[in-house]
């Protein structure tokens, strides 16, 4: 039972790759799972109109339940449409619905349409009696308006990875996405955490993926991977992260040790890595 140090102002991180199936969600809930099961303060906002991460941590997320969608929209603040997590006392959600798909184009003609829910975040930071330790955004498939109000609202991306063929395609892209974002939105985002998932350790495959992100970017991948377990990928269908449902499996076990990770990049190590990044 590991020492999870704890952040001194509350980290924002948003977890993103425009590709869908990399465990962009998988990893935003059963990070911040790991992190609550620890005793952190954690929200999760969810920002994919799928609501699979809502679904995963057990909340209910139809179209009549308080949602983001609201939060984006004006209706609620985030304290009226924030739930606590049934799993996890110190974890909330503030949950998806599929009408927030149609958020993109209702908010489209606004002059802050990027900064929505960075006003609304920060609003509910400023004000909350509580102090949140972290805040995981939980970004949809695309490189769209939903990803860069979640990248306008936060100082760090996480960037899961799968371990397959075509890993690294599209990465360019994204990484170019979040430059355009820093230049003109925000200046304090930077890319902290890549972590590798659905790493099989049979394959050479696996590995070489590994290799080649730790070569690119060797102070921001994870030494942690994620192993493919079935335990991760059915917890969901219980409303349940991996940590809750399994906690002595190999993949809460993973997660753990990825959230602990996590937890040791304090705020000047991050600082150094974006040193090193604006070098090349
Ligand atoms: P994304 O949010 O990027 O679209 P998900 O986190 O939803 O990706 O993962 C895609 C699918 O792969 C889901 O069905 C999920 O349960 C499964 N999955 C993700 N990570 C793992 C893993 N480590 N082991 C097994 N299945 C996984
Ligand atoms: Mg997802």
């Amino acid at each position: 039972n590991q020492e999870f140090p704890r952040p001194s102002r509350t980290r924002l991180i948003a977890v993103a790759n425009q590709k869908g199936g990399v465990g962009k969600t998988t990893t935003t809930v059963n990070v911040a799972s790991a992190l609550a099961a620890h005793g952190a303060r954690v929200l999760v906002i969810d920002m994919d109109p799928q609501g699979n991460a809502s679904t995963a941590l057990g909340v209910s997320h139809g179209t009549k339940d308080p949602s983001v969608y609201d939060v984006l929209e004006g209706r609620l603040t985030i304290a009226q449409a924030k739930v606590q997590c049934p799993q996890f006392e110190t974890l909330d959600v503030v949950p998806a619905s599929i009408d927030l798909s149609g958020a993109e184009l209702e908010v489209a003609d606004l002059a802050n349409r990027n900064d929505l829910l960075n006003e609304a975040l920060s609003a509910f930071l400023n004000e909350s009696e509580e102090h949140y330790d972290y805040v995981f955004i939980d970004c949809p498939p695309s490189l769209g308006l939903l990803v860069i109000n979640s990248m306008c609202a936060v100082t760090e991306m996480l960037i899961p990875i799968q371990a397959e063929y075509y890993a690294l395609e599209g990465l360019g892209q994204l990484i170019n996405t979040i430059g355009l974002v820093q230049e003109h939105f925000n200046p304090n985002l930077t890319v902290s955490t890549m972590l590798v998932t659905m790493f099989d350790k049979r394959t050479l495959l696996s590995r070489e993926v590994y290799n080649e992100v730790k070569s690119h970017y060797p102070s921001i991948v994870l030494n942690t991977t994620i192993p493919r377990t079935v335990k991760i990928s059915e917890a969901p269908s219980f409303g349940e992260s991996v940590i809750s449902y399994d906690p002595r499996g190999m993949g809460a076990i993973a997660y753990g040790e990825a959230a602990l990770e996590i937890a040791r990049r304090s705020p000047s190590v991050i600082a150094a890595i974006d040193a090193k990044r604006g070098e090349h």
